[in-house]
């Protein structure tokens, strides 16, 4: 017997992992300076705990420890990215490139750049959900300061093209920023080979806690950024406030877990997908995909049922704990704009579930979680084309 609710909303957050919590515990005791006090042990050792993240999240990505900043996670990095860049270039460079599917605190960083003045485009995206490169290249100016393109769609899980998209930025002399909460630590990711001059990161979705991330920032004149908040410039002047060793710290660690376990892990989930796919295919052929079949993280799958209602189903199968649509859009009810951008119709995008797997999802768990779909599907008597 498996244990309900089954967590299956990986892409909503992730619970964190054990070796995770234990890594944090002594900072939110007996280590509990302030990493800024510089006079005595007790800030040395908080300011120890950062150093060591530092080096565990730039690992992952083939960065410098000096171009780790922490902040309180990708909500954060992305304002700070988009709007840092954009102020500083100001009006010599006043032009911004993001897509219709990103998040929507990059969306909402984006539409706040419009309001003080600057130019953005918002690039469309292919059925696949990936975007066009040819349509990239042709919106990249000299006036564009910023590309922000994310790496892993958190709806519907699509890998976009970094490198290619890295080589268009450099080659057109833009800087490219990726949004990476659900790339980091889960697909190679490597700064240098894919020209990332900026990337944002969050705790809570690799198995750490949540309320810290970190932008990774290139270093060098070029990625100079106007910082978001004012205050005593801690993490080098780029983002004031007392950082949280504890948060830090177990950011460090679940980054470190990540690389370490990568690749073993990417193949546990995908045999568990696949497992999962095909008992809900041979089930119910006329389930459709969201997003490029290939080029996708394996912990996602985001289906639509035709011909039912997402809500309604989603009430059927009160043991699963899946979403309609993306958490953070949960709040406003309608159709998922991710799934319009790809082309669904109103009906198809409301008929549409995300499951996400992940570290701790085991096969009895998709066993049971295939048998509720199939029977919860059949019971509202199957999909219509
Ligand atoms: C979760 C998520 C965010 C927001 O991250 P927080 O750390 O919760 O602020 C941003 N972008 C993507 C793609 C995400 O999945």
């Amino acid at each position: 017997m498996v244990k309900t609710p089954i967590y299956l909303d990986y892409q909503a957050t992730t619970p964190m992992d054990p070796r995770v919590l234990d890594a944090m515990m002594p900072y939110l005791t007996e280590k509990f300076g302030n990493p800024h006090s510089s006079t005595h042990r007790f800030g040395w050792e908080a300011e120890a705990a950062l150093d060591i993240a530092r080096e565990q999240v730039a690992e992952v990505i083939g960065a410098e420890a000096e171009e780790i900043y922490f902040t309180s996670g990708a909500t954060e990095s992305n304002n700070l990215a988009l709007k840092g860049i954009m102020d500083i270039w100001g009006q010599k460079k006043p032009h911004l490139v993001t897509v219709a599917t990103e998040h929507k605190c990059v969306l909402e960083a984006a539409r706040a750049c419009e309001q003080v003045g600057y130019k953005v485009t918002y690039l469309s995206v292919l059925e696949s959900g990936l975007i066009d490169l040819d349509l990239l290249a042709a919106s990249v100016t000299p006036e564009t300061a910023l590309v922000s393109v994310m790496a892993v769609n958190n709806e519907i899980g699509v890998i976009q093209p970094l490198e290619a998209i890295g080589a268009i930025c450099r080659e057109r002399g833009a800087l490219f920023h990726t949004d990476a909460a659900q790339a980091f630590g889960k697909i190679p990711l490597d700064v240098n080979a894919m020209n990332i001059d900026l990337m944002s990161i969050s705790g809570h979705k690799i198995y750490g806690p949540k309320g810290v991330g970190a932008l990774y920032k290139r270093a060098g004149r070029q990625t100079a950024l106007t910082p978001q908040m004012s205050g005593g410039g801690q993490e080098s002047g780029v983002r004031s406030g007392t950082q949280a060793p504890a948060l830090v710290a177990g950011l460090g660690i679940a980054a470190s877990l990540c690389k370490a376990e990568m690749a073993q892990e990417r193949d546990r989930l995908s045999k568990m997908m696949e497992r999962l796919k095909t008992k809900l295919l041979a089930a119910m052929p006329g389930l459709l995909i969201n997003g490029d079949v290939d080029r996708r993280w394996v912990g996602n799958l985001n289906v639509s049922f035709c011909g039912l209602d997402g809500d309604l189903l989603l009430a059927n199968i009160r043991s699963l704990a899946v979403s309609s649509g993306a958490a953070c859009a949960s709040a406003v009810s309608g159709p998922s704009y991710v799934l319009q951008a790809i082309g669904r119709t109103e009906s198809q995008a409301k008929s549409a579930l995300r499951i996400g797997i992940g570290r701790f999802t085991t096969d009895d768990e998709i066993d049971h979680a295939a048998n509720v779909l199939v029977q919860a599907v059949e019971s509202m008597g199957g999909l219509k084309p």
